[in-house]
């Protein structure tokens, strides 16, 4: 099926909070609309790399028919391992309109996919909503979800209420020492929290289909670094503590040491299994229950997505 819409984007409330960019808690106040850019180096304009039926999210994500993902290039975070900087930090991505976005969202639909998965998608809030609304209006009626790298402006996670089923954040770091060491991103602890805060009070608690697809809810993803066991216990304590048993929490062991790793030797290595059961064995110590956790041999670069343009 080919879908064709039509949009400009010209909401000017929503062109406005590009037109001195605090979308993030960077706060770069640039004015992306005249073609300035920040940290983050997006433009006005939507940049996408890829978008696929992605097989390897959790169960309840990817299902059999796979999850819509769609891969947006740039990014705010920009961790010195991240797995994925050739779009993240080189920005490779071709530029789409809101109506091409909006299509591309209704093509993941035909194709089977259980949800629309956007991939980093904090630096273009204002356009996907747009495109959103575009889709909507001619049929897109799977979940939304947002996966994001936690690092979030909550004044911008409160516009996308009404707009987002599921919220996948990352909560990366708790000691801002490493948050700032390996993503330049003070303060990133206390965004993610208030962030994560304000997800859950839209989505409520976590909600499945029949088939076991997550409708509504949150699912906190933690990806282990090496040596940091006690900085991600904290992160469980503090998970635990908030939520109670209301959200998922996704233990990752897949940490492979890419792109700048190699000038940090602490992280340039592959997580200790040892310190994964560990970090299992404490979750199930303090009562965590809804918690998802990966089997051994995940840490490879074949699990990077080939980022080819495909569906864009
Ligand atoms: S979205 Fe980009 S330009 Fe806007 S505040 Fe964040 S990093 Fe800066």
């Amino acid at each position: 099926m080919i879908y064709k819409t039509t949009a400009k984007f010209n909401n000017p409330c929503f062109l406005k909070l590009l037109e001195k960019c605090d979308l993030c808690p960077r706060k770069c106040f640039v004015n992306r609309a005249s073609g300035e850019l920040g940290f983050c180096t997006a433009s006005n304009d939507v940049k996408i790399a890829k978008a696929s039926l992605h097989h390897w999210e959790e169960p309840c994500i990817s299902g059999l028919l796979g999850s819509g993902t769609v891969f947006f290039s740039n990014c705010n975070l920009k961790c010195v391992f991240c797995q994925n900087h050739k779009i993240s930090h080189d920005g490779y991505g071709k530029i789409v309109s809101i109506s091409r976005l909006s299509e591309i969202f209704l093509e993941q639909q035909s194709r089977g996919a259980l949800n629309i998965n956007l991939v980093t998608p904090s630096h273009y809030v204002p356009q996907i909503i747009e495109a959103l609304k575009l889709a909507k209006s001619c049929g897109l009626n799977i979940p939304i979800l947002y996966n994001s790298n936690g690092y979030e402006n909550v004044d911008t996670i409160k516009i996308l209420r009404g707009f987002i089923d599921v919220y996948l954040p990352d909560l990366k770091y708790y000691n801002d020492k490493y948050a700032v060491k390996y993503s330049k991103a003070p303060n990133y602890f206390t965004c993610a929290r208030q962030a994560i805060t304000e997800m859950f009070s839209q989505v409520g608690e976590t909600k499945f289909d029949d088939d076991g697809i997550l409708q509504k809810g949150v699912i906190i993803r933690h990806l282990m670094l090496p040596g940091l066991l006690f900085d991600s216990k904290k992160i469980l304590d503090f998970v635990h503590s908030t939520f109670n048993d209301s959200v998922y929490i996704s233990l990752m062991n897949q940490y492979t040491p890419m792109h700048e790793s190699f000038k940090y030797p602490e992280i340039n290595r592959v997580i200790n299994p040892n310190h994964y059961e560990a970090l299992i064995n404490y979750a199930l110590k303090i009562g965590i229950t809804k918690c998802f956790i990966q089997e051994s041999g995940t840490s490879s670069k074949s699990y990077v997505p080939n980022f080819d343009l495909s569906n864009v």
